[in-house]
């Protein structure tokens, strides 16, 4: 059994990324410092982790400043209709382009599937054992509308663009403003 996981490890440290083991409260810890950092890095939690992280992570404060919403039915309904991917209980924080469009939960995803192909999304949302959390994460929204890239430069100031679910943690930016 121990083997047959290293052998895992391996091949996937092979791949060129790190994976690290530690206790519940310390990969927490580690999560919430790099988000506080404004550092980029992409987690797979255990679902326990995830739980213990999102428990200590959103907070009533926090909910309110990042104006993070559920997206309406209609909305988990347009996603499945035309971008073929069911998400449950999705929660976004969207951002208004200058030319009056809302960039929401739909045009997340329908970006996701441009970038990175319909499968992948879908696999992300079916983790069965893992979830995956961005913190800061380098994608820069654009506005499908007028094709501007929201959140200027790509830096820290990315507009209010948070999101969570729970099948998925999500991502989390960092705003100097906002509480941690
Ligand atoms: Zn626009």
């Amino acid at each position: 059994m121990y083997e047959s996981m290293l052998t895992h490890i391996d091949a996937v440290t092979g791949s060129g990324k790190v994976i690290i083991s530690a206790n519940e409260s310390t990969v927490v810890e580690i999560v919430m410092e790099t988000i506080k950092s404004g550092r980029s890095a992409s987690f797979y939690l255990t679902n326990d982790q995830a739980k213990a992280f999102k428990a200590s992570y959103w907070t009533p404060e926090r909910i309110k400043a990042s104006k993070i919403q559920l997206i309406s039915n209609d909305e988990k309904d347009r996603i499945k209709a035309e971008l073929g991917v069911e998400v449950h209980s999705f929660r976004f924080s969207p951002i208004q382009c200058e030319c009056g469009h809302i960039y929401g939960g739909f045009e997340f995803l329908q970006q996701g599937i441009r970038e990175h192909g319909v499968n992948s999304v879908r696999a992300v949302f079916n983790l069965k054992n893992s979830m995956f959390l961005q913190a800061n994460p380098t994608l820069v929204p654009i506005c499908p509308n007028c094709d501007q890239m929201l959140g200027g430069d790509g830096g820290p100031d990315l507009g209010d663009l948070e999101y969570d679910c729970d099948q998925y943690v999500g991502c989390c930016i960092v705003e100097p403003d906002r509480p941690v």
